[in-house]
């Protein structure tokens, strides 16, 4: 009988092993669908925050000795590259004056290494459901493992299994989720020389977001409004030049010479929350609990953030500990959340009016110094209280339902 059975090994569920795993509570083990990791794009930002965490573990260490960049601040211009405001993490009072950018399957491995150290990790077993004891409490887990059903049982399963999560749907838990009137398309491309900022330019067409990588590369993530997205993603090289250096001659003076733009990755944008995230037995954690916009640089942030509050919410009685962490953690998430929203707001604006309404805030913004690191220290993760009314993104959105629209119960 396993301590805790961790579903998924995603950054949520490793953080949650490594935090169980040292709390030393008894033996935990992780299972993940896949026998390795597919190259998708997501995840490359690590807030300061974050970092705070991951280096309790050993792993802002290991990530900068892998070359994770520095980024210095999130920076706001227009489609001419003019720039109109950043989140300036350089000023922040605190060790971590910056944020870490690498790639996904690095930050993953960096920390798999160390949740290997301190519980079982195994490849190739899905979970199909949930064991439940007498009294309907969940008592373990059901898995295949190449056409083999096994039963794990644990006195803890943390469900770690992403948005799509069979885990919270065998317990019947209801996921509200909303689509966001845009998808993006990734690009991988060569940029030498890039300042250490995560650049976003405002254009008529949407967001284009220019992320510094290791090794002189770069991530380009372009807006594109839903229902456009696979037509987008079949043009070719020429016409994205084209179109991106004529809706955003900024972009070509940071990408000079124009790198050769390889096929893009796709990708939709959604946020959601379960409406509980534990039954006995069981706890979600993650996208299995909660989503945020995938360009808000919060999610992975937010779902290591969850791992390590579980391991400290168990450092007592493990059978309260779901509900405990659920308490505590619950009005967090729904903070960052909320900030999210906003700042995915803030960089997807683009309407002439949105954009005036923008360029208001950033300069309102960049006038006051204070309100400034208030909301950049919100970003960075390194205070969760509660958004103040004269706060720049607090004015951007009436509610965080504004934006949205509700597409599944489940
Ligand atoms: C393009 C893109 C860019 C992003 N950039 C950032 C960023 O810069 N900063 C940031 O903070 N966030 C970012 N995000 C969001 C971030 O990637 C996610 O919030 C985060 O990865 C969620 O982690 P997770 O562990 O909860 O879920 P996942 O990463 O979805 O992990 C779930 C794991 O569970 C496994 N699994 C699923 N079903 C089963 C099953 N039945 N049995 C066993 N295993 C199963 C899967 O194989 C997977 O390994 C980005 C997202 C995208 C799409």
């Amino acid at each position: 009988m396993h301590e805790a059975v961790v579903v998924g090994s995603g950054v949520a569920g490793l953080a949650a092993a490594i935090s169980l795993g040292r709390a030393g509570g008894g033996p935990v083990l992780v299972i993940d669908r896949h026998v390795s990791l597919p190259p998708v794009h997501k995840g490359e930002f690590l807030q300061p925050g974050t970092l705070e965490v991951l280096r309790s573990w050993g792993v802002a260490d290991d990530l900068g000795a892998l070359g994770a960049l520095r980024i210095e601040a999130l920076e706001c211009r227009d489609a001419r590259g003019r720039r109109l405001g950043a989140f300036d993490y350089s000023a922040l009072p605190h060790r971590y004056n910056f944020g870490l950018a690498h790639y996904y399957s690095e930050i993953r491995d960096a920390l798999l290494k160390r949740a290997q150290q301190v519980a079982d990790v195994r490849f190739g077993v899905r979970a199909t459901g949930v064991i439940k004891g007498t009294a309907g409490r969940v008592t373990g887990v059901v898995a295949d493992a190449d056409g083999v059903a096994e039963r794990l049982p644990a006195r803890l399963v943390v469900a770690a299994d992403g948005a799509g999560s069979v885990v919270r749907r065998s317990v019947g838990l209801d996921y509200q989720r909303y689509r966001y009137p845009h998808g993006f398309l990734g690009f991988d491309l060569a940029a030498r020389g890039l300042p250490p900022r995560i650049v976003n330019f405002l254009t008529p067409q949407g967001a284009r977001i220019l992320y510094p990588l290791p090794g002189g590369r770069a991530r380009l993530y372009v807006q594109v409004p839903v229902g456009q997205v696979a037509i987008a993603r079949g043009r070719d090289a020429a016409a994205w030049r084209r179109e991106l250096l004529d809706s955003c001659p900024g972009l070509g003076e940071l990408l000079d010479p124009w790198p050769e733009l390889g096929v893009p990755q796709a990708f939709s944008s959604f946020r959601g929350t379960a409406a509980t995230w534990t039954v006995p037995g069981l706890v979600l954690i993650g996208e299995a609990a909660h989503s945020v916009h995938p360009m808000a640089g919060q999610g992975m942030n937010a779902a290591i953030i969850d791992g390590w509050s579980l391991g400290m919410a168990v450092q007592g009685d493990l059978d309260t500990a779901p509900a405990r962490y659920a308490d505590g953690r619950f009005a967090q998430v729904h903070r960052v959340s909320h900030l999210s929203n906003r700042l995915a707001r803030l960089c997807t604006a683009s309407t002439p009016w949105e954009h005036r309404l923008v360029r208001a805030l950033l300069r309102y913004n960049r006038a006051n110094r204070r309100i400034q690191l208030e909301a950049t220290m919100r970003i960075a993760g390194l205070t969760d209280e509660r958004l103040g009314p004269r706060l720049l993104l607090s004015l951007l959105t009436p509610s965080p339902a504004a934006h949205g629209l509700r597409t599944t119960g489940r």
